[in-house]
């Protein structure tokens, strides 16, 4: 349904970089999109790491306390 076509009129979509809000387009010249940079994926990457989120699915679910 909400079908990209590769008309040049919608692969210019804008957006901001999730780490510094500089604006980008959803096109090839920004391949760490929804990044402006590597630098601002690992950024990204590296605060939801250390803000201690969890991985759904790659991690064990301890909050289960029925065991005593
Ligand atoms: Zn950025």
């Amino acid at each position: 349904m909400a079908e990209n076509k590769p008309d040049a009129e919608n692969t210019d979509i804008k957006l901001q970089c999730r780490t510094c809000k500089k604006t980008i387009y959803w096109n090839d010249d920004y391949p760490f999109r929804p990044f402006c940079s590597e630098r601002c994926q690992l950024i990204d990457l590296g605060e939801w790491a250390s803000e201690g989120h969890k991985i759904p699915g790659s991690a064990p679910d301890f909050t289960d306390d029925s065991h005593s």
